[in-house]
Formats: structure tokens, sequence, C-alpha cells
């Protein structure tokens, strides 16, 4: 299949191609028109390096309003060195979608530089859990347009003891959104949060 096929907007495929994408990688195939086809929900059994961040990338990138400055997605993700990386893949996916903003955000950093940046106007904001409810209880981060939210690394989220902050994001968010974890294993604690948090899910086995 091509990614035309998949449903990808030409967009977008401009800057897949530049990147050098030719094929989906399965993960892709699997997620990407599902995601873009409805609301259902999406747990994905997949290592790094499997395309995942594009798998879920390109649909948040094709369904967010660029001409509403809303934070329309979150993405959440255990480091700070992961945010920077799935914002900077999300910025490339992005450069020929006019309005689009992606952020990243994460602890041990400043958070003035982020305040603003939030302010600014963000369609897409990368957080890590800790800084994300930091932001929430500041006043600064708006969920109530969060329709689309990623877990990605979940497993490795909740070994480092972000579940409070997760539930906690999870209390702000509307219940009409699209929810998907992304985990590299699938422990009891994983499943206690797909079991709170998603609905009606599709899995997936990489
Ligand atoms: P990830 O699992 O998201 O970290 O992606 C692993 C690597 O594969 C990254 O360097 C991506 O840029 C690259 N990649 C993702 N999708 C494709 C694709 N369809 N074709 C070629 N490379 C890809």
């Amino acid at each position: 299949k091509t990614f035309e096929e998949l449903g990808v907007s030409e967009a977008i495929r401009r800057a897949i191609e530049e990147l050098g994408f030719e094929h989906p990688m399965p993960v892709q195939e699997e997620v990407i028109p599902y995601l873009l086809g409805n609301k259902n929900d999406v747990i994905a059994l997949a290592q790094t390096g499997t395309g995942k961040t594009a798998a879920f990338g390109l649909p948040l990138l094709q369904k967010v309003d660029a001409q509403n400055r809303a934070t329309q997605a979150i993405v959440l993700s255990p480091t700070r060195e992961l945010c920077v990386q799935i914002a900077d893949d999300l910025k490339d996916f992005s450069k020929y979608i006019d309005g689009l903003h992606v952020v990243p955000v994460y602890g041990g950093a400043d958070i003035r530089p982020q305040i603003r940046a939030i302010k600014h106007g963000v369609q897409i904001v990368v957080a890590t859990p800790g800084r994300l409810v930091d932001l929430i209880n500041r006043g600064v981060m708006e969920l109530s347009q969060v329709n689309n939210v990623v877990l990605d690394e979940a497993d490795e989220m909740l070994n480092m003891g972000f579940s409070d902050s997760i539930n906690a994001i999870f209390e702000q968010l509307p219940e009409d959104r699209n929810t998907l974890l992304f985990s590299a294993t699938m422990s009891r604690e994983v499943e206690k949060v797909a079991k709170s948090y998603l609905h009606d899910y599709k899995e997936i086995v990489v």
C-alpha cells in the first residue's frame, strides 16, 4: 500500500517523501487508516524503530485544525529526549501545513519559555506528564478542546512513577476524545490505564 491509499493528505505526503519515506511500515499501515477513519481507540504494542511516531503522528497532524490555535492534541512521553524527538518529527511531517504549531514541554528545564510557547497558541503539545500537570495547575494549559491523546511508551511512563500525573491529566480531558496507547510491553499497570481510559479499542501487535 501507499501513504495515499492509507488516506494521508497531500501536504503530509510531500513532507514525508522528502524525508525518504517511500512505503508505510507495518504499524503505520494498521494504525493510520484506522485513526483517520473513525473515533475508536488503539493500543499498539510496538518497540522504538517500528515507525510508531509517524503511525500516531500523521493522523494527529491531519485531524488537527491548523486555523484554530487551541490545543487539540497532547502526546505524553516519559523523557525530555523523547519529547523533543517526537516534536521534531511532528514538525518535519507538518512542514507544509500552514499555521500548525507543535511544542515540547518537559520537566527539569525553565518553565517560562514553555509557558510563552503555549500562550502563543499550539495545536499539539508533546509533554512529560509531571510538567503537563504543572502547566495545568498554573492555568496555562487548557484541555477543553483536546480530542486526541497519545500515551507513548506507556510502560516506561508508569515505571518512572508518572501514574498519578497521568490520572490527574485524564481527569481534565474531555470525555469525547480518541485515546492511543503505545507500549513496548503489556504490564498489569498498562492494562489498568487502558481499562480506565480507553474505550472500544483495537489492539495491534507489531
Ligand atoms: P520510530 O519508531 O517512530 O522511532 O521510527 C524509526 C525510524 O524510522 C525513524 O528514523 C523514522 O524517521 C523512520 N521511518 C518511519 N516511518 C518510515 C517509513 N515509512 N519509511 C522509511 N522510514 C521511516
